[in-house]
Protein backbone atom coordinates (compact mmCIF):
# COMPACT_ATOMS: atom_id res chain seq x y z
CA UNK A 1 0.00 0.00 0.00
CA UNK A 2 2.87 2.43 0.35
CA UNK A 3 2.25 3.71 -3.90
CA UNK A 4 -1.09 4.56 -3.27
CA UNK A 5 -2.64 7.45 -5.47
CA UNK A 6 -2.97 10.43 -4.77
CA UNK A 7 -6.46 11.51 -2.97
CA UNK A 8 -6.93 14.27 -5.17
CA UNK A 9 -6.13 12.22 -7.83
CA UNK A 10 -8.16 9.40 -7.26
CA UNK A 11 -11.46 11.70 -6.89
CA UNK A 12 -10.33 14.09 -10.12
CA UNK A 13 -10.35 17.49 -8.22
CA UNK A 14 -7.68 20.30 -7.89
CA UNK A 15 -6.41 20.48 -4.67
CA UNK A 16 -7.74 23.54 -3.52
CA UNK A 17 -11.18 22.59 -4.71
CA UNK A 18 -13.86 23.53 -2.14
CA UNK A 19 -15.92 20.96 0.21
CA UNK A 20 -19.32 21.00 -2.16
CA UNK A 21 -17.10 20.34 -5.42
CA UNK A 22 -15.27 17.35 -3.59
CA UNK A 23 -18.68 16.09 -2.59
CA UNK A 24 -20.05 15.64 -5.71
CA UNK A 25 -16.74 14.30 -7.28
CA UNK A 26 -16.95 12.00 -5.00
CA UNK A 27 -20.71 10.81 -5.26
CA UNK A 28 -20.16 10.93 -9.34
CA UNK A 29 -16.96 8.48 -8.81
CA UNK A 30 -18.76 6.62 -6.58
CA UNK A 31 -21.95 5.84 -8.95
CA UNK A 32 -19.47 4.92 -11.57
CA UNK A 33 -17.03 2.29 -9.65
CA UNK A 34 -19.62 0.99 -6.84
CA UNK A 35 -19.45 -2.70 -7.27
CA UNK A 36 -23.75 -2.78 -7.46
CA UNK A 37 -23.05 -0.99 -10.45
CA UNK A 38 -20.13 -1.87 -12.26
CA UNK A 39 -18.91 -4.97 -14.30
CA UNK A 40 -15.05 -3.53 -13.60
CA UNK A 41 -13.49 -6.58 -11.87
CA UNK A 42 -11.61 -4.12 -9.50
CA UNK A 43 -14.32 -2.28 -8.94
CA UNK A 44 -14.58 -2.72 -5.15
CA UNK A 45 -10.89 -2.07 -4.82
CA UNK A 46 -11.89 0.96 -6.70
CA UNK A 47 -14.59 2.33 -4.83
CA UNK A 48 -12.59 1.24 -1.21
CA UNK A 49 -9.95 3.83 -2.71
CA UNK A 50 -12.56 6.39 -3.64
CA UNK A 51 -14.26 5.83 -0.59
CA UNK A 52 -10.82 6.25 1.31
CA UNK A 53 -10.07 9.79 -0.66
CA UNK A 54 -12.94 10.74 0.50
CA UNK A 55 -13.34 10.15 4.22
CA UNK A 56 -10.20 12.29 4.83
CA UNK A 57 -10.94 15.47 1.82
CA UNK A 58 -14.03 15.66 3.22
CA UNK A 59 -12.87 15.72 6.70
CA UNK A 60 -11.12 19.29 7.51
CA UNK A 61 -8.64 18.45 10.06
CA UNK A 62 -7.25 15.09 8.18
CA UNK A 63 -7.22 16.83 4.66
CA UNK A 64 -5.12 19.29 6.42
CA UNK A 65 -2.87 16.64 7.99
CA UNK A 66 -3.13 15.32 4.53
CA UNK A 67 -2.11 18.42 2.58
CA UNK A 68 0.90 18.70 5.30
CA UNK A 69 2.12 15.36 5.71
CA UNK A 70 0.70 13.42 3.24
CA UNK A 71 -1.30 11.42 5.81
CA UNK A 72 -4.49 11.54 7.32
CA UNK A 73 -3.28 11.15 10.78
CA UNK A 74 -0.36 13.97 10.89
CA UNK A 75 2.81 12.72 11.93
CA UNK A 76 2.43 9.44 12.50
CA UNK A 77 0.61 10.91 15.24
CA UNK A 78 -2.30 9.03 17.20
CA UNK A 79 -4.48 7.93 14.06
CA UNK A 80 -8.20 8.81 13.31
CA UNK A 81 -11.15 7.19 15.20
CA UNK A 82 -13.50 5.60 12.73
CA UNK A 83 -16.73 6.09 14.47
CA UNK A 84 -18.68 4.11 12.35
CA UNK A 85 -17.39 1.34 14.10
CA UNK A 86 -17.50 2.46 17.59
CA UNK A 87 -20.85 2.81 17.60
CA UNK A 88 -21.74 -0.14 15.63
CA UNK A 89 -24.19 2.34 13.22
CA UNK A 90 -24.51 1.42 9.63
CA UNK A 91 -21.25 1.73 7.46
CA UNK A 92 -20.49 3.83 4.65
CA UNK A 93 -20.61 0.20 2.60
CA UNK A 94 -24.12 -0.11 4.01
CA UNK A 95 -25.40 3.58 3.40
CA UNK A 96 -23.74 3.20 -0.29
CA UNK A 97 -25.70 -0.15 -0.82
CA UNK A 98 -28.96 1.64 -0.06
CA UNK A 99 -28.26 4.46 -2.04
CA UNK A 100 -26.83 2.50 -5.60
CA UNK A 101 -28.84 -0.50 -5.04
CA UNK A 102 -32.13 0.99 -4.06
CA UNK A 103 -32.23 -1.46 -0.72
CA UNK A 104 -34.57 1.03 -0.09
CA UNK A 105 -37.11 0.33 -2.81
CA UNK A 106 -38.07 -3.51 -2.21
CA UNK A 107 -40.04 -5.14 -4.80
CA UNK A 108 -43.45 -5.09 -3.85
CA UNK A 109 -42.76 -2.60 -1.06
CA UNK A 110 -45.35 0.00 -2.67
CA UNK A 111 -44.56 3.95 -3.00
CA UNK A 112 -45.06 4.61 1.03
CA UNK A 113 -42.27 2.14 2.04
CA UNK A 114 -40.32 3.37 -0.54
CA UNK A 115 -40.17 7.02 0.29
CA UNK A 116 -39.15 6.96 3.96
CA UNK A 117 -36.16 6.69 4.96
CA UNK A 118 -35.42 4.27 7.54
CA UNK A 119 -34.70 4.30 10.99
CA UNK A 120 -31.25 3.80 12.10
CA UNK A 121 -29.46 2.64 15.76
CA UNK A 122 -26.46 3.50 16.86
CA UNK A 123 -24.96 2.40 20.34
CA UNK A 124 -23.29 5.51 22.49
CA UNK A 125 -21.48 5.14 25.86
CA UNK A 126 -21.20 7.74 29.03
CA UNK A 127 -19.16 7.07 31.98
CA UNK A 128 -21.43 6.85 35.71
CA UNK A 129 -20.47 10.42 36.06
CA UNK A 130 -21.74 11.71 32.91
CA UNK A 131 -24.91 9.35 33.80
CA UNK A 132 -25.86 11.22 36.70
CA UNK A 133 -24.82 14.70 36.17
CA UNK A 134 -26.17 14.34 32.50
CA UNK A 135 -24.23 14.82 29.95
CA UNK A 136 -24.20 16.30 26.00
CA UNK A 137 -22.52 14.09 23.75
CA UNK A 138 -20.75 14.80 20.12
CA UNK A 139 -21.44 11.45 18.02
CA UNK A 140 -20.76 11.23 14.09
CA UNK A 141 -21.97 8.56 12.04
CA UNK A 142 -22.86 8.03 8.48
CA UNK A 143 -26.29 7.98 7.06
CA UNK A 144 -28.21 9.20 3.97
CA UNK A 145 -29.29 12.76 4.52
CA UNK A 146 -31.27 15.38 2.66
CA UNK A 147 -29.25 16.51 -0.72
CA UNK A 148 -28.00 20.06 0.19
CA UNK A 149 -28.33 20.81 -3.53
CA UNK A 150 -32.19 20.19 -4.47
CA UNK A 151 -33.13 20.63 -0.57
CA UNK A 152 -34.27 16.85 -0.71
CA UNK A 153 -36.00 17.14 -4.06
CA UNK A 154 -34.02 15.32 -6.47
CA UNK A 155 -34.71 18.02 -9.01
CA UNK A 156 -32.08 20.16 -10.51
CA UNK A 157 -32.39 23.54 -11.06
CA UNK A 158 -35.61 24.49 -13.31
CA UNK A 159 -36.56 20.51 -13.57
CA UNK A 160 -40.08 19.36 -13.18
CA UNK A 161 -42.02 16.38 -11.69
CA UNK A 162 -44.21 14.89 -13.44
CA UNK A 163 -46.80 11.89 -13.57
CA UNK A 164 -45.31 9.21 -15.33
CA UNK A 165 -46.73 8.43 -18.52
CA UNK A 166 -46.43 4.54 -18.11
CA UNK A 167 -48.02 3.60 -15.20
CA UNK A 168 -50.20 6.84 -15.16
CA UNK A 169 -48.66 8.17 -11.39
CA UNK A 170 -49.53 5.09 -10.09
CA UNK A 171 -46.21 3.73 -9.65
CA UNK A 172 -46.78 -0.40 -10.78
CA UNK A 173 -47.56 -1.81 -14.03
CA UNK A 174 -49.65 -4.41 -14.61
CA UNK A 175 -48.06 -7.82 -16.18
CA UNK A 176 -50.53 -10.62 -17.61
CA UNK A 177 -48.88 -13.82 -17.85
CA UNK A 178 -50.02 -17.17 -18.92
CA UNK A 179 -49.84 -20.21 -17.46
CA UNK A 180 -51.22 -23.78 -16.87
CA UNK A 181 -54.15 -22.24 -14.62
CA UNK A 182 -54.69 -19.57 -17.34
CA UNK A 183 -54.23 -15.86 -17.54
CA UNK A 184 -52.15 -14.97 -14.26
CA UNK A 185 -52.46 -10.95 -13.33
CA UNK A 186 -49.42 -9.57 -11.22
CA UNK A 187 -48.41 -5.82 -10.62
CA UNK A 188 -44.90 -4.59 -10.25
CA UNK A 189 -42.90 -1.33 -9.91
CA UNK A 190 -43.15 0.59 -13.09
CA UNK A 191 -39.38 0.20 -14.63
CA UNK A 192 -39.73 4.02 -16.18
CA UNK A 193 -40.80 5.44 -12.42
CA UNK A 194 -38.87 3.14 -10.83
CA UNK A 195 -42.56 2.51 -8.87
CA UNK A 196 -42.07 6.43 -8.13
CA UNK A 197 -45.17 7.60 -10.23
CA UNK A 198 -43.71 10.36 -11.30
CA UNK A 199 -40.49 11.19 -13.62
CA UNK A 200 -38.08 14.09 -13.39
CA UNK A 201 -36.33 16.01 -16.49
CA UNK A 202 -33.92 16.68 -15.06
CA UNK A 203 -32.47 14.99 -12.04
CA UNK A 204 -30.35 16.80 -9.53
CA UNK A 205 -26.84 16.00 -10.25
CA UNK A 206 -25.26 15.50 -6.56
CA UNK A 207 -27.71 12.83 -5.63
CA UNK A 208 -28.80 11.72 -9.21
CA UNK A 209 -32.45 12.61 -7.93
CA UNK A 210 -32.89 10.79 -5.28
CA UNK A 211 -32.78 13.99 -3.24
CA UNK A 212 -30.21 12.43 -0.65
CA UNK A 213 -26.60 12.02 -0.46
CA UNK A 214 -24.23 9.70 1.73
CA UNK A 215 -22.84 11.97 4.61
CA UNK A 216 -20.92 12.05 7.78
CA UNK A 217 -23.45 13.42 10.29
CA UNK A 218 -22.17 14.98 13.16
CA UNK A 219 -25.18 15.60 16.05
CA UNK A 220 -25.03 16.59 19.59
CA UNK A 221 -27.20 13.77 21.68
CA UNK A 222 -28.39 15.39 25.13
CA UNK A 223 -27.98 12.44 27.61
CA UNK A 224 -30.75 13.47 30.66
CA UNK A 225 -29.34 12.30 34.45
CA UNK A 226 -30.06 9.36 35.53
CA UNK A 227 -29.92 7.33 32.76
CA UNK A 228 -29.28 3.94 32.54
CA UNK A 229 -27.35 0.90 30.51
CA UNK A 230 -30.48 -0.38 27.68
CA UNK A 231 -32.22 3.34 27.61
CA UNK A 232 -32.82 4.41 24.10
CA UNK A 233 -32.84 8.25 23.02
CA UNK A 234 -34.84 8.71 20.19
CA UNK A 235 -33.71 11.57 17.78
CA UNK A 236 -36.34 12.28 15.16
CA UNK A 237 -35.30 12.50 11.97
CA UNK A 238 -31.72 12.27 11.63
CA UNK A 239 -31.95 8.85 10.59
CA UNK A 240 -31.95 8.16 6.61
CA UNK A 241 -33.41 11.03 4.83
CA UNK A 242 -36.49 9.86 3.12
CA UNK A 243 -36.55 9.35 -0.94
CA UNK A 244 -37.17 12.87 -2.49
CA UNK A 245 -38.38 15.06 0.40
CA UNK A 246 -40.28 12.20 1.88
CA UNK A 247 -40.12 12.05 5.75
CA UNK A 248 -36.75 10.84 7.31
CA UNK A 249 -36.34 7.92 9.87
CA UNK A 250 -35.04 8.39 13.12
CA UNK A 251 -31.92 7.64 14.59
CA UNK A 252 -32.46 5.51 17.98
CA UNK A 253 -29.61 6.05 20.30
CA UNK A 254 -28.91 3.11 22.98
CA UNK A 255 -26.99 4.65 25.86
CA UNK A 256 -24.38 2.14 27.60
CA UNK A 257 -23.57 3.16 30.77
CA UNK A 258 -19.94 2.06 32.08
CA UNK A 259 -18.85 0.12 34.73
CA UNK A 260 -17.30 2.49 37.65
CA UNK A 261 -14.55 0.77 39.50
CA UNK A 262 -15.72 2.45 42.88
CA UNK A 263 -19.81 2.28 42.59
CA UNK A 264 -22.00 -0.53 41.77
CA UNK A 265 -25.78 0.42 40.62
CA UNK A 266 -28.58 -1.34 41.21
CA UNK A 267 -31.72 0.63 39.72
CA UNK A 268 -30.89 4.28 41.31
CA UNK A 269 -28.82 3.05 44.02
CA UNK A 270 -25.35 2.80 44.33
CA UNK A 271 -23.26 0.42 46.34
CA UNK A 272 -19.99 0.77 47.65
CA UNK A 273 -17.47 -0.67 49.84
CA UNK A 274 -15.85 1.03 53.00
CA UNK A 275 -13.28 -0.08 54.79
CA UNK A 276 -12.97 0.60 58.22
CA UNK A 277 -10.33 -0.46 61.42
CA UNK A 278 -11.43 -3.40 63.93
CA UNK A 279 -11.52 -0.37 66.15
CA UNK A 280 -13.46 2.05 64.18
CA UNK A 281 -16.49 -1.00 63.87
CA UNK A 282 -16.37 -1.75 67.03
CA UNK A 283 -16.61 2.06 68.77
CA UNK A 284 -18.65 3.35 65.65
CA UNK A 285 -17.56 6.28 63.37
CA UNK A 286 -18.21 8.73 60.72
CA UNK A 287 -16.04 8.64 57.19
CA UNK A 288 -16.29 10.77 54.43
CA UNK A 289 -16.33 9.71 50.83
CA UNK A 290 -16.98 11.31 47.94
CA UNK A 291 -20.25 11.05 46.16
CA UNK A 292 -20.63 10.59 42.29
CA UNK A 293 -21.63 14.31 41.77
CA UNK A 294 -18.65 16.57 41.23
CA UNK A 295 -17.14 17.44 44.39
CA UNK A 296 -19.91 15.84 46.45
CA UNK A 297 -18.77 14.57 50.14
CA UNK A 298 -20.92 12.02 51.85
CA UNK A 299 -21.01 11.38 55.37
CA UNK A 300 -21.40 7.82 56.17
CA UNK A 301 -21.97 7.02 60.02
CA UNK A 302 -21.11 2.87 60.75
CA UNK A 303 -22.21 2.84 63.98
CA UNK A 304 -21.13 0.83 67.03
CA UNK A 305 -20.85 -2.75 66.81
CA UNK A 306 -20.63 -3.09 62.93
CA UNK A 307 -20.00 -6.14 61.54
CA UNK A 308 -18.23 -7.12 58.29
CA UNK A 309 -21.03 -6.93 55.45
CA UNK A 310 -22.61 -4.44 57.09
CA UNK A 311 -24.99 -1.41 55.23
CA UNK A 312 -24.85 1.86 55.87
CA UNK A 313 -27.19 3.93 53.98
CA UNK A 314 -27.68 7.55 53.12
CA UNK A 315 -30.62 8.70 51.44
CA UNK A 316 -30.77 11.44 48.24
CA UNK A 317 -26.99 10.33 47.22
CA UNK A 318 -27.57 7.43 44.78
CA UNK A 319 -28.56 8.38 41.21
CA UNK A 320 -30.78 11.27 40.24
CA UNK A 321 -33.82 9.24 39.44
CA UNK A 322 -34.80 10.30 35.13
CA UNK A 323 -37.13 12.33 34.98
CA UNK A 324 -37.51 13.12 38.74
CA UNK A 325 -36.89 16.63 39.32
CA UNK A 326 -33.81 15.74 41.50
CA UNK A 327 -34.82 13.14 43.50
CA UNK A 328 -31.81 10.59 43.99
CA UNK A 329 -31.47 7.35 45.17
CA UNK A 330 -29.57 5.72 47.85
CA UNK A 331 -25.96 5.58 48.67
CA UNK A 332 -25.23 2.41 50.45
CA UNK A 333 -21.77 1.43 52.05
CA UNK A 334 -21.07 -2.24 52.66
CA UNK A 335 -18.30 -2.23 55.44
CA UNK A 336 -15.36 -3.58 55.63
CA UNK A 337 -13.37 -4.57 58.43
CA UNK A 338 -9.94 -4.49 58.23
CA UNK A 339 -7.93 -6.74 60.48
CA UNK A 340 -4.30 -5.39 60.98
CA UNK A 341 -1.43 -8.06 59.55
CA UNK A 342 1.05 -5.95 61.34
CA UNK A 343 1.42 -4.64 64.96
CA UNK A 344 4.08 -2.41 66.12
CA UNK A 345 5.12 -3.20 69.58
CA UNK A 346 2.49 -0.52 71.07
CA UNK A 347 -0.11 -1.59 69.00
CA UNK A 348 0.26 -5.33 70.18
CA UNK A 349 0.40 -4.61 74.24
CA UNK A 350 -2.92 -2.36 73.68
CA UNK A 351 -4.38 -5.18 72.03
CA UNK A 352 -3.23 -7.36 75.05
CA UNK A 353 -4.56 -5.03 77.08
CA UNK A 354 -8.02 -5.20 75.74
CA UNK A 355 -7.96 -8.31 75.50
CA UNK A 356 -7.78 -8.94 79.53
CA UNK A 357 -10.01 -6.23 80.14
CA UNK A 358 -12.83 -8.51 77.86
CA UNK A 359 -12.14 -11.18 80.42
CA UNK A 360 -13.54 -14.03 81.24
CA UNK A 361 -16.99 -13.71 80.08
CA UNK A 362 -15.58 -13.63 76.15
CA UNK A 363 -13.41 -16.77 76.57
CA UNK A 364 -15.23 -18.67 73.71
CA UNK A 365 -13.95 -15.25 71.60
CA UNK A 366 -10.77 -15.14 73.40
CA UNK A 367 -10.05 -18.86 71.71
CA UNK A 368 -10.86 -16.93 68.24
CA UNK A 369 -8.57 -14.09 69.53
CA UNK A 370 -5.40 -16.18 70.52
CA UNK A 371 -5.69 -18.21 66.83
CA UNK A 372 -5.96 -14.49 65.53
CA UNK A 373 -2.63 -13.42 67.92
CA UNK A 374 -0.82 -16.72 66.79
CA UNK A 375 -1.68 -16.14 63.28
CA UNK A 376 -0.08 -12.84 63.99
CA UNK A 377 2.89 -14.36 65.95
CA UNK A 378 3.60 -16.35 63.06
CA UNK A 379 3.91 -13.50 59.99
CA UNK A 380 5.56 -11.25 62.42
CA UNK A 381 8.60 -14.41 63.07
ZN1 LIG B 1 -44.29 4.82 -13.85
ZN1 LIG C 1 -29.94 16.56 -5.01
Amino acid sequence: MSDKRDYYEVLGVERDADARTIKRAFLKKAREVHPDVSDDPDAEMKFKEVNEAYSVLSDEQKRANYDRFGTADGMGGSGYVDFSDIFGGMGMDDIFSSFFGGGAAGGHAGRQQRRQGRDMAISLSVTLEEAAQGCTKTISYDRLAPCEDCHGTGLAEGAKEEPCKRCHGTGYVTQVQRSIFGQVQSSAPCPDCHGEGTVIDHPCDMCDGQGRTPTHEKLDIKVPAGISSGRQLRVSGYGEAGYRGAPAGDLIVSVEVERHDRFERHGDDLYLDLSVSMVQAALGCTVEVDGIMPDERVSMHVPAGSQPGALVTVEGRGMPRIGGGGARGRLVARVKVVVPTELSAEARQALERYEEAVGEDFERKRSVGDRIRDAIDDILD
